[in-house]
């Protein structure tokens, strides 16, 4: 299967992500549910016009899952999820990003607290990812789509298999090394902090499995 390449400002964030040394690698995943949140509030607002389309609270949500063996975090949304087009434009190519302007390259060096007070996006998961799946299917589609990247050197999109409209963000949480630590991001009392702490304000459900005591 053909490899696409990164456009080359996507390119260049990417490679800084994949090799942060940054300290607040946890925002990663307040990137990933405000996106799934987006995608949801893509569908309420739909509905308010669309007379074809009825928004049922209790059908929106946004789900946390993890799989420590496999080293797997997954975020599902029953958002609006995406057309092949759609992957290939927002995850390819960085302008799309509605809410980073990629700064000069020394700015991003010096000062990566800039990752903190803004907002990095899908592409900040692969400060505590070494592959990132993403498996979507667009409302009023019948066809399902996988993204990949293991990363900067390019990405490939192959149709697949998913029952319900929405995405899947599954993550790959890289190894811990000597200095660096990435259990953490498989923890659900770790997990449910970030959560807590950066997504408090989100007003669809955030699900996740709770061991019981
Ligand atoms: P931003 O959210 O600022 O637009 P991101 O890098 O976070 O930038 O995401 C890029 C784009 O990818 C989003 O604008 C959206 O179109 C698409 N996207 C990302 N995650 C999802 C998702 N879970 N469901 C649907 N679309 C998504
Ligand atoms: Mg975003």
């Amino acid at each position: 299967m053909e490899k696409k390449q990164f456009q080359a400002e996507s390119k260049r964030l990417l490679d800084l992500m994949i090799n942060s040394i940054y300290t607040h690698r946890e925002i990663f995943l307040r990137e990933l549910i405000s996106n799934a949140s987006d995608a949801i509030d893509k569908i309420y607002y739909k509905a308010l016009t669309d007379e074809n389309l009825t928004f049922n609270k209790d059908d929106y949500y946004i789900k946390v899952s993890y799989d420590k063996e496999n080293r797997i975090l997954k975020i599902s949304d029953t958002g609006i999820g995406m057309t092949k087009e759609e992957l290939e434009e927002n995850l390819g190519v960085i302008a799309k990003s509605g809410s980073f302007t990629f700064k000069k390259e020394n700015e991003l060096k010096d000062g990566f607290d800039i990752i903190g007070q803004f907002g990095v996006g899908f592409y900040s998961a692969f400060m505590v990812a070494d592959k990132v799946t993403v498996i979507t299917k667009a409302l009023g589609s019948d066809e399902a789509f996988k993204w990949e990247a293991t990363g900067a050197d390019g990405y490939i999109i192959e149709p697949c298999e998913k029952e319900a409209v929405g995405t899947d963000i599954i993550l790959k949480i890289k190894e811990n090394t000597e200095d660096e630590k990435f259990d953490e991001y498989l923890e659900e009392y770790r997990l449910r902090a970030i959560i807590k702490k950066y997504s408090d304000f989100i007003r669809y459900p955030i699900k996740m499995d709770v061991t019981k005591r």
